[in-house]
């Protein structure tokens, strides 16, 4: 690489967490760098030996031939983590192993990166940054209400921890709607826990960015932006700029081919479809999983259901032979399902082309578990939503969404848990079929246009963007 080139145009480091729910986003902020403000960029990707197909297919598409990208060395955590840990733990630890084999790729490449940006879980690798003198800057693929409790937390007095976790009131962040105990991150739902104390370290290192980026945009969530620099809120915890460059999400690719569930989409009417999907590794129990069917089938809506072979069931690989129920349906389903519902809806099998779905004028509600790359997508298609978080900060999202914007449903759930066949089929209703559901359309829709206006030119989150383009610049000089 020449070194006028080096001179004159930034080059970005980009550190993402493994999983499509870190890459995905990961790789739109790439392409914007890339597009939209001249970078030079190369991903760094923590490879895992369970990398999905989904990811490979990915990381190998042409047309993100003007990225580099580099997969790190695989690394062995046998030993260092309890086989047990929560997958965050995991990634997490995966991620400490990773940054000598980061360090030593960043040292020995001819053309070096001037900006290292680190996503949420790879917070360690500022330190990287610093010894090559480059800039450092956070990527957060989720929303400022998970800024503002992550960086919050760890500034609790035990008085205001012990209400909260101990005595499981409602924790008041500023900026945000009081978050349920229940509904609270679930990292910091148990302090014995090894992924409590990761968190409380990253919440600490975030702040030691030059710069925190985050995939939403300064009016879905101004009480929280206002928070978030006000010096006396939690301005005076941040002490970094803190820059909403979203929605970043993804756009529908070339027209796919012979795709069943988007033919039967074609033949069915506008807006009639709901969506039902649990991101890219989301499962149920085997009670609510049949819940969930009878509930569908209740609703008498069309549905287009991503099914995965429930949690606690040991289902022997027949769920991939179309299943072994009496009507081909899969062993964990109702009987009869596939026969009663083959006009109603269309099952994909673990992973569907979820944005064009989404994209497509015959859905017209998402079921979902509430990662943010699927509320982005719903929002960016205008689709109203019914929340069913599972974990992570999912929760904190569905509060949001339904709580404080108003563009989802929340079902109930019994005391253990699970949501019962009644109550999905009302919220289906709810959303598909009345009154309400056309209110939190419009809404949706509203929030949508915003949306798209914050990423175009000139549009809050496309200067936010810039700014942080034009200190990348300014630092080569
Ligand atoms: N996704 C998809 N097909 C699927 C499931 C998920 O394309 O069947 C994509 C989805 O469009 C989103 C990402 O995977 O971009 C999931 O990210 P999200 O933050 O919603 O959830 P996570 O998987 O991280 O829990």
């Amino acid at each position: 690489m020449s070194l006028i080139m080096q001179n004159t145009k930034p080059h970005a480091a980009i550190l993402a967490s493994p999983g499509m729910g870190h890459l995905i986003p990961v790789i739109e902020l790439g392409k914007r760098l890339v597009t939209h403000h001249g970078f030079h960029v190369t991903i760094f990707v923590v490879s895992t030996d369970s990398s999905s197909s989904a990811q490979t297919q990915l990381l190998n598409s042409p047309n993100l031939n003007f990225l580099d990208i580099i997969s790190l060395p695989l690394v062995d955590i046998t030993g260092l983590v309890d086989p047990a840990a929560s997958i965050v733990t995991k990634i997490i630890v995966m991620m400490r192993e990773s940054l000598a084999g980061l360090r030593s790729t960043i040292f020995s490449m001819e053309y070096r990166p001037t900006v290292l940006i680190a996503d949420l879980f790879g917070t360690e690798a500022l330190t990287i940054a610093d010894e090559f003198e480059m800039l450092k800057y956070v990527f957060i693929a989720s929303n400022a209400w998970f800024l503002a409790i992550t960086i919050y937390v760890p500034t609790l007095d035990k008085r205001v921890e012990d209400e909260h976790i101990n005595g499981q009131k409602p924790l008041k962040i500023p900026g945000c709607e009081p978050v349920r105990f229940d509904d609270t991150l679930d990292a910091y739902l148990d302090r014995t826990d090894q992924v409590y104390e990761e968190y409380i370290r990253i919440g600490r290192e975030i702040c030691m960015a030059d710069g925190i980026l985050l995939n939403t945009w300064e009016d879905l969530e101004p009480k929280t932006f206002e928070a978030l620099r006000d010096q006396n809120l939690l301005g005076r915890v941040t002490r970094v700029p803190v820059y909403p460059i979203g929605p970043l999400a993804r756009q529908i690719g070339p027209p796919v081919l012979d795709n069943q569930v988007l033919n039967w989409l074609d033949v069915q009417p506008s807006e009639s479809v709901i969506y039902v999907s649990f991101g890219s590794g989301g499962t149920l129990s085997a009670e609510q999983t049949i819940e969930l069917a009878y509930g569908l089938e209740l609703s008498r809506q069309r549905f287009i259901w991503v099914l995965r072979p429930p949690v606690d069931k040991d289902v022997s690989g027949s769920f991939f032979n179309a299943g072994n129920g009496p009507d081909g349906s899969a062993s964990f389903l109702p009987d009869g399902f596939m026969t009663r519902t083959k006009k109603l809806g269309r099952i994909v099998h673990m992973w569907a082309q979820q944005v064009e779905i989404l994209a497509h004028p015959a859905v017209g509600g998402f079921l979902s578990h509430c990662g943010w790359n699927s509320t982005l997508e719903s929002i960016l298609n205008g689709v109203p939503m019914i929340t069913w978080p599972l974990y992570a900060e999912q929760k904190m999202n569905a509060t949001l969404l339904s709580e404080d914007l108003g563009l989802a449903v929340r079902p109930l759930a019994r005391p253990d848990g699970v949501v019962r066949r009644e109550e999905i089929s009302k919220m289906v209703r709810r959303i598909m079929v009345d009154k309400e559901g056309y209110v939190i359309r419009k809404r949706m829709k509203e929030a949508k246009g915003k949306a798209l206006e914050a990423v175009s030119k000139g549009g809050s989150s496309d200067e936010s963007l810039s700014r942080v383009a034009e200190d990348c610049v300014i630092s080569l000089q």
